[in-house]
């Protein structure tokens, strides 16, 4: 794979003033199809040869190691043996990424090349979604981060493409994060590159894609560390199951490549703490969006609009009235949850049991089946508004301020406690 990177000046105004561009060529072993290991191993295709970055402020050209960092998260699982960056990277780079994606064994190294990863940058910067668990990510980290978004915007040769995924909402969440946190909003096309079999909806081909924002402004912000409101579902697979990647799961090998600690203040806690976080804040109106809804108007139909109201109401007390509760009982895609009874249909059921165990009320309908569902499940979920102090061993200092905040909100599991979250397992709560 060739790949070039060129600033662009002529630039849509509402999308920003400045742009980065990536050109891909695709050599002999290269492919335009190909699987997503980031998307349960489908099949994936890739719909054009570049994609731009629309950036609020001017920078010159990233490092060369940046670039090709970008670069792969973009469009790895199409390169066959080579990469040719049109600027070539460190030595260390390249080294780096032969160990990651083992098909790669032909990269351009230029032996004088400084490693980016050689450069001190000790600033931390949020990768920001707008969803409730990346603004308490932030609200932990506090002002000094800045708040760095990726929002998409059609790419000009591919056209209007899964409409309903409509940034606006979480830019709006952006915005009306409190006046002194510093705001960064990037547009891209990159998400359109890359579609399912069917050509219907969007595949991130790579992990943690979403941050290319960050890395390519790391160098200029002096941005070292990354950090994303990830929680212990990211990492447990949705509270059905216990994974050892939740104590290891910052050591992100490619990112140490760019020399960028890769970091989650919340992935010891989930949502049930992440709610209490923003509600005190007074953000959580503001950061509820579903995808089918609107800015502080949530669709109120979906599974989602029903799990963040049942917390609410566990939590605030602010309990459902009949009208919400009917057209929840009523709604498609309630109805389909409640006879859902795989892995997926069974994921946060905890939570769901440790709000049902507060909230005094006689469900009827399909949500008694999700009620009732949940009442099964036959672990102690007393864990669930705790914080799982193993995640917290030995974390980065920029994290220090963070966690005696999440600390407030979250006491530390006691051991019997931690005990019955390790053995989470699923088909053992269900058998
Ligand atoms: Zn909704």
């Amino acid at each position: 794979m060739k790949v070039s990177v060129m600033s662009i000046d002529k630039v849509p105004t509402d999308l920003g003033i400045h742009g980065i561009r990536f050109y891909f060529e695709l050599e002999e072993d290269d492919l335009a199809e190909s699987v997503s290991t980031n998307a349960g191993s489908s099949k994936i295709l890739l719909k054009e040869r570049y994609c731009n970055f629309y950036l609020p402020l001017k920078i010159s050209l990233p490092h060369p190691d940046l670039c090709a960092f970008a670069a792969l998260k973009i469009i790895s699982p199409y390169i066959g043996s080579s990469l040719k960056m049109d600027r070539a990277i460190s030595k260390e780079m390249a080294e780096y990424i032969k160990g990651h994606y083992q098909n790669i064994c032909n990269i351009d190294v230029d032996e004088s090349l400084k490693p980016i990863s050689h450069v001190t940058k000790d600033k931390a910067a949020i990768s920001f979604s707008g969803g409730v668990d990346s603004v308490a990510a932030a609200l932990l980290m506090g002002k000094e981060a800045p708040l760095i978004m990726t929002a998409r915007t059609f790419h000009p040769e591919i056209g209007k493409f899964e409409q309903w995924n409509n940034p606006k909402a979480h830019i709006k969440t952006l915005q009306y994060m409190p006046y002194d946190f510093s705001k960064i909003l990037v547009y891209t096309d990159f998400p359109y590159l890359s579609v399912n079999a069917t050509g219907s909806f969007c595949v991130y081909p790579d992990s943690y894609a979403f941050t290319i924002p960050c890395v390519l402004l790391s160098e200029f912000l002096g941005i070292g560390n990354i950090i994303t409101g990830d929680i212990m579902a990211a990492f447990t697979g949705n509270e059905t199951i216990y994974n050892k990647r939740l104590t290891s799961a910052r050591e992100e090998y490619l990112f140490k490549s760019i020399g960028i600690n890769l970091d989650y203040p919340c992935n010891g806690v989930s949502e049930i703490i992440t709610t209490k976080i923003v509600k005190d804040y007074g953000m959580l109106e503001m950061s509820s969006t579903c995808e089918y809804g609107d800015f502080m108007r949530p669709c109120m139909k979906c599974i989602k609009c029903f799990r963040k109201s049942i917390y609410k109401w566990a939590l605030f007390d602010e309990a459902l009235n009949e009208d919400q509760l009917k057209i929840f009982n009523e709604s498609p895609a309630i109805i389909k949850f409640s006879e859902d009874e795989s892995r997926k249909g069974l994921s946060l059921m905890p939570s769901y049991k440790f709000c049902f165990q507060i909230i005094n009320y006689d469900f009827r309908g399909n949500l008694k089946k999700i009620y009732d569902r949940a009442m099964r499940y036959s672990e102690p979920v007393v864990w669930v508004d705790k914080k799982f102090g193993p995640a917290y061993i030995s974390r980065n200092k920029i994290l220090d301020e963070a966690i005696i905040k999440l600390n407030k909100y979250a006491p530390e599991m006691i051991e019997i406690e931690s005990d019955i979250f390790k053995r989470l397992d699923w088909k053992v709560a269900y058998k």
